[in-house]
């Protein structure tokens, strides 16, 4: 997959070289991992670094990439988030740890380039830049203090983090005391849906913290990467870019499910679970166009007892055909009678997403609504459920909604959950009643994203930007 020129590959002119650093789930090592083929394919050297817990337990599709993978330590090495004593110690323990291990990660990489001479792997390009998580603002740290540049990588929407922004910056104190929230380039937003560490302020203190810190130190950053493309969020994009020098670089999907520019660029390549791929895709194979419900609630959420079981028989009152991840630390909230592999449903631990996603039997996608998930589900055409559950899901389902338009959000009963006649209702609005209606926005945006990806479209000049400021 890599293509350097011979130019910048020989002699003088040496490659720019980048380290990526994602935080450590699913949903933001994919975006920047896609990134940084992109990048690849441009000409400059990345390396992915990830840490050690990661690394030891991800699944990694060899075939499909030639990126290199390094790691560090944020201080659990044997179980990652699990292991931290609650939130708090994790994000403290990262911080302080990551800063030392990524920094002697860097200089490491930096002195066998300097050593090893022969040695075609790490090319002798020295690392220039840091593209790090606006989840692990230490980083930029990291990359000034070794005289590097440091560009920042949002994984959430421009919309969250405009809201992130204006609290950390004190211009929307909280808790927030009216009913409404008006931010500029954003629509109005009832308070409920708002990010939920936002609305419901008080609750889960340290990412709380962790989220709206992402803008501490930002405008120290050389760069602004932002995961969406400019059509999705444009007056907000604008809005931010009177600020810092932005790129929208989305969607970072593999190319194959785009502009197909990519040779080779198939999959994600860093898988954190296993998909059940066979099993799921020989399923759907015997699925008729449109008739089956994919319902997924990605890599993270914990789902309480009660949702899970309203999912469960509001997906089964619809008497469509589903196709249903449940992760494996989660099968326990199933209900005991639940039939999880006969009748008209397969419930499996972990799937393909966008093989699933991409497929004609796919009708519609019963999601929690993580921004990677939303992105998706647009650029493949699939119109949407939306099941929000916390954080920023609770605003990306309003874009779905509201913004996007590509599918309708099941209402919550009181503050616990959404019932399975709710549930049952928004997958018959959605696979019936207004099937037509959100298929067509869906494909709209399908056509726009590929667009943005394709020569000169909005984020091919974005990231064309970004390499000509590295070099
Ligand atoms: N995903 C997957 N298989 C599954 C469920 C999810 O490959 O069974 C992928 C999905 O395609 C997406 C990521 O995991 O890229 C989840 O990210 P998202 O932002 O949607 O949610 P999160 O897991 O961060 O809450």
């Amino acid at each position: 997959m890599e293509r350097a020129s011979s130019s910048t590959k020989s002699g003088k002119g040496k490659r720019p070289h980048v380290i990526v650093v994602p935080y450590p789930a699913q949903g933001h090592i994919n975006p920047m991992l896609q990134f940084s083929k992109r990048l690849i394919s441009r000409g400059v050297k990345a390396t992915l670094a990830t840490t050690v817990f990661v690394a030891k337990s991800m699944h990694l599709n060899q075939t499909s990439s030639t990126i290199s993978v390094e790691s560090f330590s944020d201080g659990f090495d044997q179980g990652g988030f699990g292991q931290a004593a609650s939130d708090e110690d994790y994000v403290a323990t990262f911080r302080a740890v990551g800063s030392r291990t990524l920094t002697h990660l860097i200089q490491r990489l930096n002195t066998s380039n300097d050593n090893d001479s022969d040695h075609d792997h790490n090319d002798r390009d020295p690392v220039t830049a840091v593209i790090y998580d606006g989840f692990m603002p230490w980083a930029l740290d990291v990359a000034k203090d070794l005289g590097l540049v440091g560009a920042v990588f949002f994984t959430q929407s421009c919309a969250v983090n405009s809201v992130y922004f204006h609290v950390q910056r004190g211009l929307l104190p909280l808790p927030l005391t009216e009913s409404t929230v008006l931010l500029p380039g954003l629509p109005l937003l009832r308070a409920s849906e708002t990010p939920s560490y936002v609305s419901d302020y008080g609750s889960y203190p340290a990412i709380y913290q962790m989220v709206v810190d992402q803008f501490t130190n930002v405008d120290q950053a050389d760069y602004v990467l932002f995961d969406c493309f400019y059509e999705m969020e444009k007056q907000v994009v604008d809005w931010m870019a009177q600020r810092w020098r932005v790129g929208t670089i989305g969607p970072t999907l593999p190319s194959k499910y785009l502009d197909g520019r990519l040779e080779d660029d198939t999959d994600y390549v860093i898988n954190l679970f296993e998909p059940s791929s066979d099993e799921c895709m020989s399923w759907l194979g015997t699925k008729p166009e449109g008739s089956v419900v994919y319902a997924s609630f990605g890599s993270m959420v914990k789902v309480s007892q009660e949702q899970m079981e309203e999912v469960a028989w509001g997906l089964e009152k619809t008497n469509f055909y589903f196709l249903w991840v449940v992760r494996a630390d989660e099968e326990v909230k199933l209900p005991a009678n639940f039939n999880r592999a006969g009748g008209k449903g397969l419930v499996v631990n972990w799937a393909p997403q966008l093989e699933v996603l991409a497929h004609p039997a796919t009708g519609c996608f019963l999601t929690h609504c993580g921004l990677n998930s939303v992105v998706e589900a647009m650029c493949l055409g699939v119109p949407m459920v939306a099941v929000p559950q916390w954080t920023d899901q609770i605003t990306n389902a309003k874009y779905v909604e509201d913004v996007w338009r590509v599918g309708v959000r099941a209402a919550v009963d009181g503050k616990t959950a959404a019932r399975r006649e709710t549930v049952e209702m928004c997958i018959r609005e959605v696979m019936e009643v207004r099937r037509d209606e959100l298929k067509v926005n869906a494909e709209s945006w399908k056509g726009l994203a590929r667009q943005a990806l394709d020569e000169g479209g909005s984020s091919d000049l974005c990231i064309n930007d970004f390499v000509a400021a590295l070099l």
